[in-house]
């Protein structure tokens, strides 16, 4: 087993995934699922396996946590243990099936490998990980995480102290979070506001109906899709959502007077029917709804 090649390709792998990342820190399966070093392909994940190694490498390269199947479902979640782990499972329930003997390997190396944690189909948030622990008992490894702008190519784990490690795991679980919110209520919405139709993601938002910091769910009929005018002004009470999916605008913003923007951006909406999504999984909830349009009626 060569180590040198086995750190120059998880190396240049970090390095290429933190090139292709969007902005949020998501990756498409397209782009991550293999990089050119030297002459050579080499491939990042298999086929919605959980635990990956190319056949360039001795010991795996990735392991994957899959997205949730229905945008009602919550986030799935590896667990995370007390002292701010990944806790990953195994592959089946042998410890001595090759890819966890993989794993094993690579824990006794050190060396970093990837994890990929799935925020909606083909959608992915990439972190650089490296094996702490092996619990065989209870057929799991543990993980540290690190966000991969934070690691850099020469990530060492090993090197961080707890109160680090804890941070930088929690960065990672809350980006995974929020991408896993944002992607699957903007397809839920088709990549437009529910309120002016506006259609640019850059310029959209997945707006919580409940605050997460009121318990609200990260779950698509907890969510509208919103411009970041409309999520702003939602979030301000200037504009209401009823129940009934008709947005009206708060009365004394009604009685203003001022530019295009409010004429034609906040004004016009008054007594106008919302755009939810068809499928009555991802509609928005109507407690929910009520929940909130009492919140803004009282800010009225
Ligand atoms: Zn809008």
């Amino acid at each position: 087993m060569d180590l040198g090649i086995e750190r120059a390709v998880r190396a240049a792998a970090l390095d290429y995934l933190s090139e292709v990342v969007d902005e949020n820190g998501v990756a498409s399966w397209q782009a991550m699922k293999s990089f050119v070093i030297g002459e050579e392909r080499v491939n990042l994940v298999g086929s919605g396996n959980g635990i990956f190694k190319p056949r360039q490498l001795s010991m795996p390269i990735s392991i994957l946590t899959a997205a949730p199947r229905s945008g009602s479902d919550p986030p799935y979640d590896d667990a995370v243990s007390v002292d701010d782990y990944l806790l990953y499972r195994y592959r089946g329930n042998d410890p001595d099936f090759h890819e966890n003997v993989g794993l094993r390997k690579l824990w006794t190396t050190g060396l970093p490998l990837i994890h990929f944690h799935g925020v909606d189909r083909g959608r992915y948030v990439p972190s650089a990980a490296v094996i702490v622990h092996d619990d065989p008992g209870a057929l799991t490894f543990s993980a540290g995480l690190v966000p991969l702008e934070a690691a850099g190519p020469t990530f060492d784990a090993g090197s961080l102290d707890a109160t680090q490690r804890s941070y930088q795991l929690r960065s990672v679980r809350v980006r995974v979070h929020q991408q896993s919110f944002r992607e699957r209520v903007l397809k839920a919405y088709r990549g437009s506001c529910a309120l002016c139709r506006l259609n640019h993601l850059e310029l959209l938002d997945a707006a919580h109906i409940i605050p997460d910091g009121r318990g609200g769910m990260p779950i698509v009929p907890n969510g509208l899709a919103l411009c970041k005018i409309h999520h702003a002004a939602y979030d301000a009470n200037i504009l209401g959502i009823r129940p009934d999916l008709v947005a009206e605008v708060r009365a004394d913003v009604m009685a203003e007077s001022d530019g295009p923007m409010l004429a034609y951006g906040i004004q016009a909406l008054d007594k106008t029917k919302i755009w939810t999504p068809q499928s009555a999984a991802a509609a928005p909830d109507r407690d929910a709804l009520d929940e909130r349009y009492e919140e803004f009626k009282a800010a009225s």
